[in-house]
């Protein structure tokens, strides 16, 4: 059979190693099952292939369709992009990713999950919904495959409690460097998790907290004084949702913007925030206003971030950011 493949979310783009490139694991998978049955798996031509089956993946509602015609005896729609009910029959998500069908993706690397589901609710998250309560899913030793290099896309591991320890009691023994990508709960970072969190080899040395509220400022410091504590002295990476509060987001992130100083000017740990806008997971029509955007792009850009202020932050030629806040905070 002849295999077609359509990543709608990024299309197998050459993105640099660093930039945030992951495959699309579902179809790494799907081209590993198909491959060991014999088919022939490629990218899907559009027009000019013709195909068995086509796979069109789709991780995000707010991606850009791909609207171009493929010729298929069946086309099979997955990913949470068209449905949030969407999952991989068994047969295929037991199979070990194959990554070569992204040539840009460095190799030595393995990307996967050691848990799904979460406990929480988050309102701007389909991952309660989707995936349900936390539980183990793949070892450690099964994702690395091999490889020392892990990205690990987990949503809550520390949530998994002893799960969580004795996977990363093995990281730590097995000499593999790690990324949580999609980041850690810091509130569930006790003196336990600290010595582990401290002990073990980050990917970009890095350590990701999830800051979405202004009570987690709190808690992601108590978090990161433990684990400094403990030795640490890499970097903090902190995921900022922001929501349609532009007074709570500013303080927020400003918040950040003065640590970010204090920890240069200290020679402790650096911590750097990134911002996200907020996305309506049942809207993803819904406009994102310019404040969060520019507010963003102030944030994200770390040489920008390190050395300007939000108020002098000019995003376009002529517009600083000062006028958000003499817009939206009354005096
Ligand atoms: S903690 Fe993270 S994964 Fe869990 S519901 Fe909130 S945003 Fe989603």
């Amino acid at each position: 059979m002849k295999i077609g493949l359509v990543d709608i979310d990024s299309h197998a783009k050459v993105k640099k190693w660093g930039a945030t490139i992951y495959p699309n694991l579902a179809l790494c998978k799907i081209a590993a099952y198909h491959k060991k049955c014999g088919d022939e798996v490629e990218w899907a031509m559009p027009l000019f292939g013709e195909y068995d089956i086509i796979y069109r993946s789709k991780i995000f509602n707010f991606s850009k369709e791909d609207d171009r015609h493929y010729n298929a005896k069946l086309v099979i729609y997955g990913g949470t992009g068209y449905s949030i009910a969407s999952k991989l029959p068994p047969y295929i998500d037991d199979c070990q990713p194959d990554y070569s069908i992204y040539p840009t993706v460095p190799q030595g690397v393995s990307f996967g999950f050691l848990t799904r589901g979460c406990p929480n609710k988050c309102n701007w998250c389909v991952v309660p919904r989707k995936e349900g309560a936390i539980r183990p899913y793949w070892d450690i030793e099964r994702v690395a495959n091999g490889n020392k290099k892990l990205v690990l896309m987990d949503n809550n591991i520390l949530a998994a409690g002893d799960y969580a320890h004795e996977q990363l009691e093995k990281a730590i023994l097995l000499n593999y460097r790690i990324d949580f990508n999609q980041a850690l709960d810091a509130r569930l970072v006790d003196d336990d998790f600290a010595k582990q969190l401290a002990k073990v080899k980050w990917l970009n040395n890095r350590i990701r907290f999830g800051c979405d509220t202004q009570g987690q400022i709190g808690e992601c410091e108590k978090a990161i004084s433990l684990i400094n504590s403990y030795g640490y002295r890499g970097e903090y990476f902190l995921y900022t949702m922001l929501n349609d509060d532009f007074v709570e987001c500013y303080n927020r992130l400003h918040y950040w913007w003065e640590r970010n100083h204090q920890c240069r000017e200290n020679h402790t740990p650096n911590i750097y925030p990134y911002a996200q806008p907020y996305r309506d997971p049942d809207n993803p029509k819904r406009p994102i206003p310019d404040w969060q955007l520019d507010m963003a792009r102030w944030v994200n850009k770390h040489q920008v971030f390190q050395v300007t202020d939000f108020d002098d932050f000019e995003p376009r030629k002529s517009f600083k950011c000062i006028y958000y806040k003499n817009k939206y905070i009354t005096a």
